[in-house]
């Protein structure tokens, strides 16, 4: 298929570099898979020839996992997001501007700066929304801020007014938090513990009312949704049945509501037909959206998957190209 949009697809910059210790990332995945992903995450002109190659017109990138999310001073992640956004404007958006679009990194240690930073990210830089590596450090790395949490809603309402989506990215889970996975490291991250990580995180959002108060709100979840369109009914049987119907939490309606009215879902590293059939049947197929998850994948793995799967070919337009355009305008 040819003129897909990919959107869950990661760059860096030197400044994330400088600021980013990658030696456990490399024990955790093998030092020759991370050498090869940190050289395409600086770089353009293989990117590029690799969408050629693989059918892909567009790619929204954004500044890989975790980011801002994981600076433990304020100040400091405030002014790390204005310069990324910059960066990423000036060194990969504008030097591709028909093929490369881009998601705004907010640093949410300030929830009242990250709004302002996405204003400025869309209507000055022409970014489509924002994309977050999950909780954010306040203070120190055992420390987390979910995006449910009443501080942040202030965020929330600047991102109501803007009208445009957010992508939650996964990132590790707490290092206090990682007993269930000693002795197996490799399951920390994208293996396994993202998918948990994420997909609970999803969960929070939906049972804290936020989009009750926000009905417009639009989440991205990469992987095919981390797991949830297999799990969310159990998960809403359950909280019916739990503590004479308070399970739902703060939220007014069932989490099946706002799954399928407030996410879109996309293949991102998830290239797995049963599994995307599955999730056109849990959340319809107009929020299904084609993505790759370069350079941690490879975009012709996931062209290769999804040119041929088994999908009907106006299911296949609209999941490689048209539902995004419409998302984003494009
Ligand atoms: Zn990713």
């Amino acid at each position: 298929m040819k003129g897909k949009i990919v959107l869950e697809e990661h760059v860096t910059t030197p400044l994330n570099n400088s600021l980013w210790d990658a030696s456990g990332e490399a024990a955790r995945n093998g030092k020759a898979y991370m050498e090869n992903v940190d050289k395409r995450l600086l770089e353009t002109e293989q990117r590029i020839a690799d969408m050629d190659s693989s059918g892909i017109a567009t790619s929204v990138i954004s500044l890989t996992s975790p980011g801002a999310q994981s600076l433990l001073d304020v100040n400091q992640a405030v002014d790390f997001a204005r310069q990324t956004n910059d960066y990423i404007t000036e060194h990969y958006v504008g030097k591709h501007p028909q093929r490369l679009k881009a998601f705004a990194t907010v640093a949410l240690q300030s929830p009242r700066a990250a709004a302002d930073e996405l204003e400025r990210a869309v209507k000055q830089h022409g970014m489509l929304g924002a994309l977050i590596n999950g909780y954010t450090n306040i203070g120190d790395n055992n420390t987390a801020q979910y995006l449910d949490e009443q501080p942040v809603w202030e965020f929330w309402d600047k991102v109501a007014q803007l009208n445009v989506p957010v992508y939650l990215h996964p990132r590790e889970p707490l290092p206090s938090q990682r007993r269930l996975y000693e002795g197996y490291p490799s399951l920390v991250g994208s293996a396994w513990g993202f998918a948990h990580e994420t997909a609970t995180h999803a969960i929070r959002l939906m049972l804290s009312g936020l989009f009750d108060r926000y009905p417009n709100l639009t989440i991205i979840l990469g992987h095919l949704a981390e797991g949830l369109p297999l799990m969310l009914p159990r998960l809403e049987h359950r909280l019916n049945m739990q503590r004479e119907g308070v399970g739902l939490g703060n939220a007014e309606k069932p989490v099946s509501h706002y799954f399928s009215n407030n996410f879109y879902l996309t293949t991102a590293g998830h290239f797995h037909t049963k599994g995307l059939l599955d999730s056109i049947s849990e959340i319809g197929v107009d929020r299904v959206l084609f993505s790759a998850d370069y350079p941690y994948e490879s975009m012709h793995t996931a062209s290769e998957w999804f040119d041929k799967a088994l999908i009907s070919e106006n299911d296949r337009i609209k999941i490689g190209r048209t539902n995004a355009a419409r998302l984003f305008n494009l």
